[in-house]
């Protein structure tokens, strides 16, 4: 539904979208997360053909937005970081607006402006003028002019950013339903709402894309060896050496000797949780914990994100990363 070949974007010398090259396939949601300055809105603006690329090819739904721009274009509904709306027109009025920007007959108009507000859940709204609207119905808002045209492809930025807690659930949830009905492509640098909403992350930083992948294939992929959380009531003072020693184990931490908690790194695919168990018990020491520490994306982000800036080769597709050198 999204073919970007080789975007680039360049101020002057500097590319703040360096050849980047994604597909997004129909019906998919995809999330583009990246820190500050990654070039998240560079690359979701050239995206929506509002900033033309200096490098590179893009289609939209088979259509290829240099050469057919106006075609392409009408295949994208694009929310953008800080949207634009006119405060003082009501609601109806400004979709009615955008419906005859997009070039919608009045019959066509009249069928998809109440489709619409009924799909983003504005209708106690409807009349209400702009400007005395809450964030998070500004944000519907905004939602419901980039899909009354129907576009194939939805695009948002940063969709959640600025939102109350209820607010955010509310807008995620109307993602999810709009993602059931369309291609998505959205900007976040919300971990748990990336997790939470994505079929599939691109990570990008510094204009470029350095791993691509599900949520769960991320996390497996470049998280490396489990690691154990063993409590032993007053940290007995032979565990290091003990636990240290047990088959499957390749590290052992002391996080804190009064209360005995270590940190065990375990070889990959190893699961000593068994030993750990019965070596406590036939030495007499009292558990309190063993737990597998989970990783997060945010751990992959963090590890991903903070690496010294590579010699161009950036690019490391999920299947790849595990012949990848992962930062310690
Ligand atoms: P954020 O999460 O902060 O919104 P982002 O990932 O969306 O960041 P971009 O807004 O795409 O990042 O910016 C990428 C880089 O390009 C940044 O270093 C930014 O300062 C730079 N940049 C963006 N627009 C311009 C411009 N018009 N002129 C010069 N540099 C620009």
């Amino acid at each position: 539904m999204i073919d970007a070949q080789g975007l680039t974007r360049r101020y002057g010398e500097f590319a703040a979208v360096d050849g980047i090259s994604f597909n997004v396939d129909e019906g998919e949601i995809v999330g583009m997360l990246g820190p500050n300055g990654a070039g998240k809105t560079t690359t979701l603006r050239m995206i929506t053909g509002f900033l033309p690329p200096t490098e590179g090819h893009l289609t939209v739904a088979g259509k290829d937005l240099f050469s057919d721009p106006v075609a392409a274009r009408r295949e994208v509904g694009y929310l953008p970081e800080n949207v634009a709306l006119y405060p003082e027109m009501r609601v109806s009025e400004y979709l009615r607006y955008r419906a005859m920007l997009e070039g919608m007959s009045r019959n066509e108009a009249k069928q998809r402006i109440p489709e619409t507000v009924e799909s983003c859940f504005l209708e106690e709204v409807e009349k209400q003028i702009i400007g005395t609207l809450s964030k998070g119905y500004r944000q519907r808002v905004g939602l419901a002019a980039a899909i009354l045209h129907h576009p194939s492809v939805l695009v948002l930025d940063e969709p959640t950013v600025g939102l109350d807690p209820k607010q955010i659930i509310a807008i995620r949830e109307l993602i999810r339903e709009l993602g059931h009905k369309q291609t998505l492509l959205l900007s976040s640098h919300i971990l748990p709402e990336v997790e939470l909403l994505c079929d599939r992350v691109i990570i990008i930083d510094r204009g470029r894309i350095i791993a691509e992948g599900s949520p769960q294939e991320l996390r497996e992929s470049w998280i490396g060896n489990t690691i154990l959380r063993v409590g032993l009531k007053g940290g007995p003072t032979d565990a290091l050496g003990v636990l240290g020693a047990l088959p499957g184990v390749v590290d052992v931490e002391v996080l804190d000797a009064e209360t005995g908690s270590y940190r065990l790194e375990c070889a990959k695919d190893a699961d000593p949780r068994q030993a750990v168990f019965e070596t406590a018990k036939q030495r007499g020491w009292v558990m309190l914990e063993l737990s597998e520490e989970r990783a997060s994306l945010e751990d992959v982000f963090v590890r991903l994100t903070t690496q010294e800036p590579s010699d161009g080769s950036a690019r490391v597709a999920v299947d790849d990363a595990t012949a990848a050198e992962v930062p310690s």
